[in-house]
């Protein structure tokens, strides 16, 4: 293995090449083991059951609370944002995607674009071993991502517990390069907040969001939607099918539509998140004919597969049974000078 001694790059040029690779946004951290109060925070979260069934979040903590054991001598973790937003989102008189969903899985784009910018890193750092100096995640390890992203300077994590970059908002996909390279300069975690405001609260229709800053995922239709399998309880349809129109059958993004820091998202300029055209001319009706074939045509690449075709029918079969009453007009975004 090469000496990692020797390897050090400013800060400031990970930054310019993560941004000139196209990424809406870069911050580099010190790899360190995750602070006690966040732990304490994540553990409490799991033994409240809050998690739902996804237990494979207890897995592996050794490595998500010490991120130097996800790759010898780690160093350094850079952190990358790039944007998903829909240029037109979906009509509100039809059934919901979360936007996120809408184009190719993020994965892979997300993982060849890391793969550029470790490239560059490795060239300038003379290293020609890239597989014992560099370790991508794309969500694809146990690695506490947001809590990354806030170290390394990017945003801070808001009431609606998504990332949320200032001046850019938080429809964005994270992803990670962790390096035994070193950097020059420690990033400033100290920005915004949310302050006084409460409108993803509020606008959650599930309660799934709590005034004392915690989540149940048990009560958010994004879990529901996407992550249970198998039949819906009793009282999880009723919180699917209680939802006030336009009804969500994948996901869902009102507590991050209502927020003042999603003003003006900037739209994704990737082909790769782009919808398969016919995503917007889907009415009610088709939704709930929909056929596998449709499915697989609709969906090839995305996200949605993860909820597979049972899971998605479930979803719309669960939103069909409410009469569809007249969509109220969106609210308008307050400004974000207002919180
Ligand atoms: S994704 Fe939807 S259901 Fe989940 S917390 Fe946000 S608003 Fe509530
Ligand atoms: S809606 Fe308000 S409280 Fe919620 S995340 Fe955005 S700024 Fe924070």
């Amino acid at each position: 293995m090469e000496n990692s001694q020797s390897h050090t790059i400013d800060s400031s040029f990970i930054k310019a090449e993560a941004m000139r690779l196209g990424f809406s946004a870069c911050g580099v951290a010190d790899a360190d083991v995750v602070d006690a109060h966040t732990r304490r925070i994540y553990e409490q979260y799991m033994a409240e059951g809050r998690m739902a069934d996804m237990n494979y979040l207890a897995n592996y903590p050794d490595l998500r609370f010490d991120p130097t054991q996800l790759l010898p001598e780690c160093h350094t973790i850079i952190c990358v944002a790039l944007s998903y937003y829909p240029g037109q989102p979906l009509p509100d008189d039809t059934y919901q995607i979360a936007y996120y969903a809408y184009g190719r899985d993020y994965h892979e784009v997300m993982r060849q674009k890391l793969a550029q910018l470790i490239s560059t890193l490795a060239d300038t750092a003379g290293i020609t071993d890239t597989s014992t100096h560099f370790r991508i995640c794309t969500d694809t390890a146990p690695l506490l991502e947001r809590y990354w992203a806030v170290r390394s300077g990017i945003g801070f994590i808001g009431r609606n517990h998504t990332l949320i970059i200032p001046r850019l908002g938080s429809y964005y996909f994270l992803g990670e390069v962790l390096t035994t390279i070193k950097q020059t300069t420690s990033p400033s975690t100290r920005m915004a907040a949310c302050n006084n405001c409460h409108l993803c609260i509020d606008a959650c229709p599930t309660g799934a969001l709590h005034h004392d800053g915690s989540f149940d995922a048990r009560q958010c239709l994004s879990y529901l939607t996407i992550e249970h399998r198998g039949l819906f309880t009793p009282e999880q349809e009723q919180l699917v099918a209680s939802q006030p129109p336009p009804y969500y059958i994948y996901g869902c993004d009102r507590c991050q539509q209502c927020c003042p820091h999603n003003n003006r998202p900037t739209p994704t300029t990737l082909p790769e998140f782009k919808p398969h055209p016919d995503l917007h001319r889907m009415t009610p009706a088709d939704w709930n004919t929909l056929t596998r074939e449709r499915y697989q045509q609709l969906f090839s690449h995305s996200a949605v597969k993860r909820a597979k075709y049972e899971g998605l029918m479930r979803n719309i079969q669960c939103v069909a049974k409410q009469k569809t009453p007249e969509t109220p007009p969106k609210p308008e975004t307050p400004h974000i000078t207002n919180i």
